[in-house]
């Protein structure tokens, strides 16, 4: 009897036990699907319709201050230009998300997953706005790049240029491969990538409302001594919202801000 009374409470332990792993792993597994929920796109997409106002809205999105503050080793602010290029193991692919074609008008379709939410929530106010904002071109490949780059020397050399100076021109027009913000999947080229586009309400209202969506006018007209890239109204770079911000409202480009934090931790060390 004593005998039989044991193996019951051996057989309970058992149960117990066993209960107790699962509800542990659902508890884990919770917990892991929460932290990767703030880079569902999506929820942003289902707050557009509730949202009408642009303040309200872009108030669900975080800023910079809340993700580290002004941490240059932070994704959002890699520098990336002609003198900077990327780091021969850098991982082209990672962080990549693909793009709903809704909000597509070109054939490449994958974005740094972090900064979706806020590209979707910026273009879904525009249309709000009755503004129509689609992305052309986002994330490009080393080998994409690499061919846009090699026709862009291409057509200098036929206009009768060296390959020297072919390659040189060809840069400031296209980055080399390397060294485009466009292999990070933090910059996005919107609707047309010509001249045009400056004359766009498109245009007009990126420089209104980017920044409340964490986005720069990267290569502005008065900045090409130090981007070293042709002014191009339609190429806009996440940041985070503070950064666009304080970018803007000291009328800096995205060198000048870097090298401003460069000195300033420079002066605290
Ligand atoms: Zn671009």
């Amino acid at each position: 009897m004593k005998e039989k009374n044991q193996r019951i409470l051996y057989i309970i332990c058992i149960f117990v036990i066993v209960f107790l792993l699962i509800i542990s792993g659902c508890f884990i597994y919770n917990i892991f699907d929460k932290s990767n929920a703030v880079d569902e796109p999506q929820s942003f997409v289902s707050q557009s319709s509730v949202v009408q106002s642009n303040e309200n809205f872009s108030s669900n999105l975080t800023s910079s201050e809340e993700t580290g503050g002004l941490d240059t080793k932070l994704s959002k602010l890699l520098l990336v230009n002609p003198d900077n290029a990327l780091p021969s193991d850098y991982n082209y692919t990672e962080n990549l998300i693909t793009v709903d074609s809704k909000y597509l008008c070109g054939e490449l379709n994958q974005l740094n997953k972090e900064i979706l939410p806020y590209a979707i929530a910026m273009m879904e106010a525009a249309s709000a706005d009755g503004i129509d904002i689609r992305i052309r071109s986002p994330y490009r490949s080393y080998e994409i790049q690499e061919r846009l780059y090699n026709n862009e020397v291409a057509e200098w050399k036929s206009k009768g240029l060296s390959q020297l100076d072919a390659e040189i021109k060809a840069a400031t027009i296209v980055a080399r491969p390397g060294t485009s913000e466009h292999h990070t999947g933090l910059a996005i080229d919107f609707n047309q990538t010509n001249e045009t586009f400056e004359d766009s309400e498109a245009f007009q209202w990126l420089l209104k409302n980017a920044e409340n969506y964490g986005f720069i006018l990267r290569y502005p007209e008065d900045k090409q001594e130090i981007t070293k890239i042709i002014y191009e109204p339609w190429h806009w770079r996440f940041v985070g919202i503070d950064v666009a911000k304080e970018i803007n409202a000291k009328g800096l480009c995205f060198e000048e801000y870097i090298e401003e934090i460069n000195n300033k931790e420079s002066v605290a060390e």
